[in-house]
């Protein structure tokens, strides 16, 4: 199934605006969508604490923790503070590449451990709560927009549909994700504007405004929605259905498989990760999502250890995604437009954090805009804030989704080397093939110490989801928009303002 419907960073910031709505002047939200209904791709999504901070902020907790499967906690002593709290596993990891048992190598553990849910039961919350000023326009793709031009003496920014229609708006914010219609209008606009050749040469050719294409990683994934009855039927012991989180089976050969429980444990989320290696920022020749077959995913994960078999056995008509990222966006703001989620920073899956995110840009959005010192003259600076908050801390969330990707599939340099027979360099921590030989000599504990001093590397690259407070941006922010004046400077909006998401 290809992806429809409104996504996560929209519908969160039309909750956020909505939250705040100021009874004397409120804003009217357009929400325009390309696709025909609001719903969403049929896979699962990895929650953290940060975005639970978030979804307690905006009174969803409840809602979504019902809907979310939750990995089983321990306690655990905590080694910086000395405390003791309740930790759950974040994610597991096995070894997985070879015909014989597999076996786990390391956990990463967070306070409250996992949440898991279906994708649509948590887009099914977000439109529930959608504000009443809120009016979603489906079906509407956006092709570009223009800003007002310097002379106008209002805001308005006019919208253009590739059903030829169009619409108007003071502020707009795109929400609409990977392939952005937002960005490259805004990178238009500016490249033609700001920079020195921006006349002559396309954005492409730029060295500042190229930055905003996607990128595509040189990894594709398989997609499916396993039964868990299917797979239990095949082996009511297999891992996957009992570690209650999720769980990361790798090999040395560039691939990994991502397990985890969704829907109450009626399914069990499977993504299958190939990573093509040297073709990382390479064109992707095909369609970026694609229908795919069994013998596919056969034929890439062939060899490894009988319980991958078993889940593949259970997968029937996955769908392949070719991860494309932006990986270093030099601005999401011009004016009175803002970019937001997948639209500035699309990120490899590795931390399960680009819904987070998008989540994280949408709440900070939405308060800021909906701040009493916010007015029409303040938008671009008030955006601008959002920017400064924001971009940086997302762009480093993307480049470490990378590092930990290589990682997972032992191919980090300097801690496990990438293959030196296929002449890549050789790195200066342990030796793939080192642990392989010690597999093969039986040397089963060598193997595991080996595999932890990858499984603390790992952690160590987890530890921003729960040690890095969001509230800390919240309060870099607040500072900010103390600086622009007084708290009780008049709203000044005017009665008819239109807002516009595209999502
Ligand atoms: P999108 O979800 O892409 O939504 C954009 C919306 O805009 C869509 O509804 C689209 O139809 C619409 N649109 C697009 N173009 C136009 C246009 N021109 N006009 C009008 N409408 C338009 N994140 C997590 O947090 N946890 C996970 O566990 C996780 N796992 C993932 C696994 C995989 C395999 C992948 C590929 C991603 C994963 N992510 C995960 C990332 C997460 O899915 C995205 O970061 C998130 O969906 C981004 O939300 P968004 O709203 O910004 O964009």
């Amino acid at each position: 199934m290809l992806p429809r419907g409104a996504g996560i960073a929209g519908l969160t910031l039309a909750i956020a605006l909505g939250r705040c709505e100021d009874p004397v002047s409120p804003i009217e939200i357009d929400m325009y969508e390309s696709g025909t209904e609001i719903t969403t791709v049929g896979a699962g999504i990895s929650v953290w604490p940060r975005t639970w901070a978030i979804m307690r902020r905006l009174g969803l907790y409840d809602e979504l923790m019902q809907e979310a499967v939750k990995s089983k906690g321990e306690t655990k002593k905590d080694q910086d503070e000395g405390s003791e709290h309740q930790a759950g596993p974040a994610f597991v990891f096995r070894k997985s590449d070879w015909p014989r048992e597999g076996f786990e190598f390391g956990r990463v553990m967070v306070p409250d451990g996992a949440t898991t849910m279906h994708r649509a039961d948590m887009v099914r919350v977000l439109v529930r709560h959608l504000p009443a000023r809120c009016t979603i326009h489906t079906s509407k793709r956006l092709v570009s927009y223009d800003p007002p031009p310097p002379s106008s003496p209002n805001d308005t920014h006019t919208l253009h549909f590739a059903d030829g229609t169009h619409a108007t708006a003071d502020v707009v914010i795109g929400a609409d994700g990977i392939k952005s219609a937002v960005r490259s209008s805004m990178y238009a606009h500016t490249h033609v504007q700001e920079c020195e050749s921006g006349d002559d040469t396309p954005v492409a050719a730029c060295a500042r405004c190229a930055r905003s294409r996607p990128k595509w990683t040189g990894t594709v994934a398989y997609r499916y929605l396993i039964p868990t009855e299917r797979l239990r039927a095949v082996n009511p012991a297999h891992h996957a259905l009992h570690v209650a989180a999720p769980m990361s089976l790798a090999d040395f050969a560039r691939q990994h498989i991502i397990t985890y429980l969704i829907s109450h444990g009626k399914y069990l989320n499977w993504i299958g990760f190939v990573t093509r290696p040297g073709q990382e920022g390479t064109e992707y020749p095909h369609k970026w999502v694609l229908d795919a077959n069994r013998d596919d995913v056969v034929r890439e994960f062939a060899g490894w250890e009988p319980e991958v078999d078993q889940m593949i056995a259970c997968v029937e008509d996955p769908t392949l995604w070719a991860i494309h990222v932006i990986d270093d966006l030099p601005f999401s703001v011009s004016g009175r437009v803002a970019l937001m989620g997948d639209a500035v920073h699309a990120m490899t899956t590795h931390f399960g954090a680009g819904g987070g995110q998008a989540i994280e840009d949408a709440y900070l959005l939405g308060t800021l805009l909906t701040d009493p010192r916010t007015s029409p003259p303040r938008l671009p600076r008030v955006l601008e804030i959002y920017q400064a908050v924001r971009l940086p801390f997302a762009r480093a969330v993307v480049r470490n989704a990378r590092a930990v990707g290589l990682m997972y599939e032992f191919n980090s340099p300097g801690l496990y080397a990438a293959d030196p027979a296929r002449g890549e360099p050789t790195a200066v921590g342990v030796r793939s093939e080192e642990v392989t030989a010690a597999a093969a000599d039986g040397d089963g504990d060598g193997l595991k110490r080996r595999l932890g001093e990858l499984e603390r590397a790992i952690r160590g690259m987890w530890q921003w989801q729960w040690k890095e407070k969001v509230e800390e941006q919240w309060a870099e922010a607040e500072r900010m928009m103390d600086e622009l004046g007084s708290r009780t400077a008049p709203r000044r909006r005017r009665q008819a303002e239109r807002w516009c998401v595209v999502a």
